[in-house]
C-alpha cells in the first residue's frame, strides 16, 4: 500500500509507522464522538491498509477501559469503540494497548507475503494480482500461465530460505522521484501513487524485495517463521491462488 508518511495532517501521530514495535503508549482524547469515534493525539494503531486489517486494543483510563475494535478513516484516524463500552471526554489522558498477539501475527504475515510475491516473481516470472490476509494465515494471488513441476512445494522451499537468511527488513520515507525511481517499486494498481503524495514509505527486505507500503513489519526475516504453502488453485486462464500458513520457526 502506498501512502504519505502520515496521511492524517489535522490530529494524530502515527507511532505504528514510526516504530511497528510499540504495542503501549500515553496519549490526550482531541475529540470522542458517539457517531464518529475517538481521535488521539497519538496513536499505534494500525488503521489498515494495503491488505493488513486494523489492530484492536484498549484505551485505559483511570479505573475505565475502552475496547477498541477496529478504526475508521475519513479526514482523521478514528478508533472505534466496542458496542456499549464508554467514552473517554475530549482532554482526557489516556493508556493505549494494542492486542499484541493479533498485530504481532498481522506483522509476520504481511512481511511473510511480501517473500512471497518477491520469490514468485523472481523464480517464476509471475507478479501479484491480489492477496488477502488474517493473522498468519493469508492468499496472495498470481498472473503465472503455466504451472511448472512442484510450483508449491519450490515456493514454499525458496521462501524459508530467505526466512532462514535472517534478511534485516528496513523501513525509510523517501522523496517521490527518489522512490519512483526503484524499479518495480509500486506493486499492483491500487498502489497506484496520488498526485499529491510527495514523501513515499519503501519497505526494503534487504537484497529480496523493495516496494512503496504503509504496513507494519518484523525487523527480519527470521521473526516471520516458517511459511507453509499450504494450497494452490487456479481460478482461470492464468490465474493462481496460492495460500499460506505463518508458523513457529523451528
Ligand atoms: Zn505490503
Amino acid at each position: 500500500m502506498t501512502v504519505p508518511a502520515n496521511p492524517y495532517r489535522h490530529h494524530t501521530h502515527r507511532l505504528d509507522l514510526e516504530d511497528p514495535s510499540i504495542r503501549e503508549w500515553a496519549a490526550t482524547v482531541l475529540l470522542a464522538d458517539p457517531d464518529q469515534g475517538i481521535v488521539l493525539d497519538r496513536s499505534a494503531f494500525y488503521p489498515g491498509g494495503g491488505g493488513q486489517p486494523p489492530d484492536q486494543g484498549v484505551l485505559l483510563w483511570g479505573n475505565v477501559r475502552t475496547r477498541i475494535v477496529g478504526t475508521r478513516k475519513g479526514d482523521d484516524l478514528y478508533l472505534l469503540p466496542a458496542e456499549g463500552d464508554p467514552l473517554p471526554p475530549a482532554g482526557t489522558s489516556v493508556y493505549g494497548g494494542l492486542d499484541n498477539e493479533r498485530r504481532t501475527s498481522l506483522m509476520r504475515t504481511h512481511s511473510g507475503l511480501h517473500v512471497l510475491s518477491a520469490i514468485v516473481l523472481r523464480d517464476f516470472g509471475a507478479p501479484v494480482t491480489g492477496g488477502n490476509m488474517e493473522p498468519l494465515i493469508a492468499r496472495m494471488d498470481f498472473d503465472l500461465p503455466d504451472v511448472p513441476a512442484d510450483f508449491k512445494q519450490r515456493v514454499e522451499h525458496a521462501c524459508n530460505e530467505v526466512v532462514q537468511l535472517n534478511r534485516q527488513i528496513d523501513v525509510r520515507v523517501l522523496p517521490r522521484e527518489e522512490a519512483l525511481a526503484i524499479p518495480n517499486v509500486i506493486r499492483t494498481a491500487s498502489d497506484l501513487l496520488p498526485p499529491d503524495v510527495e514523501m513515499v514509505r519503501i519497505v526494503d527486505i534487504n537484497g529480496i524485495d523493495i516496494q512503496a507500503d504503509g504496513g507494519t513489519h518484523v525487523a527480519s526475516t527470521a521473526m516471520i517463521g516458517r511459511i507453509a504453502v499450504t494450497k494452490m488453485e487456479s481460478k482461470g486462464r492464468g490465474f493462481r491462488r496460492l495460500r499460506i500458513r505463518i508458523q513457529t520457526a523451528e
